[in-house]
């Protein structure tokens, strides 16, 4: 490609309304603009990548054994009726209708559009295994669309889905789905982790993602580097303390503890650490109140509590009367004692003694709580966010946290879509069966920027290998018609020829320009081509990694010195 020719409009100074790295480059490089919020176009060097990241999840799909469809971005509202998801998506879903009324979605992902077609073609247990994907464009309204394309109202996702006439067989192809997914982030040159996640609204039983690693990233992992455990701080699991040393049970005592409504205030009033305290949470179900307790310097973590019960109707009350209604109190004094209503307790602080809660009496706590005493009733599961310190629940190692970049989530779903659907299938004996269901998502947009938050400097962007838009940058420091620009036509031609991709910069621009594209879209190699070094008989090769080269090109035949290039780039 000519640079002269090319649509590649590089901005000289940094989009200010962008924060992250990988969208003020994607910007600054030419690669995509802003339509509206979350919405872009590609330009070309924007949409070159993207294709290569696209081919590399499609090399490694169909490797894997999958088969590529195109399903519609209008969907049927029925269909996402049947599956109950109309309601259940929520506003994230763009909803449209038709001239007579009809009413469809955008689709976010599809699941029923793809249980919906199989439905009646996959009849015999004969016909399973079968694996399914596409690459194609997904709607979400996104509440706070930010970061460019990283998290955007349009983006291009690959969707694989798969279907099964048994748990073995799911597992098996999510197995091989797994490992298709870490050969194409590894071919994308990503440091990634893959954690153990919750399912959120895909729903199914067992689920994992694909974490990016990079500081600026949305989730935050754990990861223990011993034994492998990795999972989202939303689910992460820790190993509980050990029961504290034989300590005399004191006796319960009601203290006064006036207008101290946080754990930090009571606990510096009371002289004791925040720790001491256990934080009472109330929340409302369907079927009644159900109490939620932490220590004093954790933080709960509602997905636990509602995976733990198995239930989606969870509601933390958070009004004054209400919390009063229930338990007599305003919310600096509730505590356990004294409710008549399920207490789950955190596993953590089984082996507290003698600590504190509140009293439910406004302007009180008690004092010297111990469980087999004051709570027998209270249930101990898994209820607080891991944090820093934390050992790994399965083999006791101390448990490392990063953060990172959410590109790929994988599902073993299960029957809830086939259910739902009624999409069966006869097995051996002729017994009608839901298939069990995987799904498998990589954000293809999402992963430019991934790449290039864990790969730039202050010049621009460092491709990796797999995607980079250009093998090789020749820059030219003279004007058309000179013997530079002529060497540099040359040597592109000729690498052209020999299956390189070159970009040839024969604009009418200064070196400084020259050089500081370069650097900022990414090239890997400059071919450097100048006046002084055409005098000295010599051009230069700069490695955007580092380090230089010096090719010798004074009555060196031209085609040894494209064969010399050849053997640099190839190196
Ligand atoms: P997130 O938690 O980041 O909103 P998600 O868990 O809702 O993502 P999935 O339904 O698992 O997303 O979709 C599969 C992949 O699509 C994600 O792993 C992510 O890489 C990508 N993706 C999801 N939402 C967006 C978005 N708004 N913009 C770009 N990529 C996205
Ligand atoms: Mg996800």
């Amino acid at each position: 490609m000519k640079f002269s020719e090319y649509f590649l409009p590089t901005l000289k100074e940094t989009p200010s309304d962008a924060k992250l790295a990988s969208h003020k480059l994607m910007l600054q490089a030419g690669m995509i603009r802003k339509v509206t919020a979350g919405v872009y176009d590609y330009l070309p060097m924007g949409f070159k990548v993207l294709k290569k990241v696209e081919e590399v999840v499609r090399e490694e799909m169909n490797r894997a054994g999958c088969q590529e469809v195109k399903l519609p971005i209008i969907q049927p509202a029925d269909l996402w009726r049947e599956s109950r998801r109309w309601d259940d998506y929520g506003d994230e879903m763009f909803k449209l209708s038709d001239r007579k009324d009809q009413e469809f979605a955008l689709g976010p992902t599809h699941e029923e559009i793809i249980t919906d077609m199989v439905r009646n073609e996959l009849s015999s247990y004969k016909d399973l295994p079968l694996t399914l994907y596409q690459i194609n464009d997904k709607y979400r309204d996104e509440i706070r669309p930010r970061h460019g394309v990283m998290r955007s109202r349009e983006f291009l996702m690959k969707d694989a889905y798969s279907f099964h006439g048994s748990q073995e067989s799911l597992e098996e192809t999510y197995r091989d789905l797994y490992d298709a997914y870490a050969r194409v982030f590894d071919r994308l040159g990503l440091d990634w982790y893959a954690v153990d996640a919750p399912s959120g609204l895909m729903g199914g039983s067992y689920s994992q993602e694909f974490i990016a690693v990079a500081d600026e990233g949305g989730e935050e992992i754990a990861v223990c580097d011993e034994c492998g455990y990795a999972a989202n701080v939303d689910i992460a699991a820790y190993k509980p303390s050990e029961d504290e040393a034989q300590v005399e049970l004191k006796e319960l005592e009601e203290v006064e503890t006036p207008g101290k409504e946080t754990v930090a205030a009571v606990a510096d009033y009371l002289d004791v650490p925040g720790q001491k305290i256990v934080k009472t949470f109330i929340y409302s179900t369907d079927d009644g109140y159900l109490a939620a307790l932490v220590g004093g310097n954790d933080e709960l973590e509602e997905t636990k509590l509602s995976s733990h019960l198995g239930r989606s109707d969870l509601e933390m009350v958070s009004t004054e009367s209400e919390i009063e209604q229930v338990t007599g109190a305003n919310f600096g004094s509730i505590g356990p004692i004294g409710l008549d209503i399920p207490i789950y307790a955190d596993a953590d602080i089984k082996a507290m003694k003698n600590f504190i809660v509140g009293a439910n009496r406004n302007g009180y706590h008690l004092k010297n709580v111990n469980w087999e005493r004051d709570l027998e009733d209270a249930k101990f599961t898994d209820l607080r966010r891991v944090q820093e310190g934390d050992r790994c629940p399965r083999c006791g190692d101390e448990l490392d946290f990063y953060r990172g970049i959410e590109v790929g989530q994988i599902f073993q779903l299960g029957e809830k879509y086939s259910r739902a659907l009624d999409a069966h299938y006869q097995d051996e004996d002729g017994q009608l069966k839901p298939y069990l269901m995987g799904c498998y998502g990589i954000g293809i947009s999402r992963v430019i920027p991934a790449i290039i938050q864990q790969n730039y400097d202050e010049d621009g962007v460092k491709w990796t290998e797999a995607v980079q838009p250009f093998d090789v940058g020749i820059i030219v420091l003279d004007d058309e018609g000179s013997d530079v620009f002529e060497y540099g036509s040359y040597l592109y031609d000729e690498l052209s020829d020999r299956g390189y991709d070159p970009l040839f910069d024969d604009r009418d621009e200064s070196p400084g320009v020259k050089f500081n594209d370069a650097d900022l879209i990414g090239l890997p190699v400059m071919i450097i081509i100048g006046p002084r070094g055409m005098k000295n008989g010599e051009l230069e090769v700069e490695f955007r990694a580092g380090g230089k080269e010096t090719v010798k090109i004074d009555g060196v035949p031209r085609g040894e010195v494209a064969d010399r290039i050849g053997d640099l780039l190839n190196r």
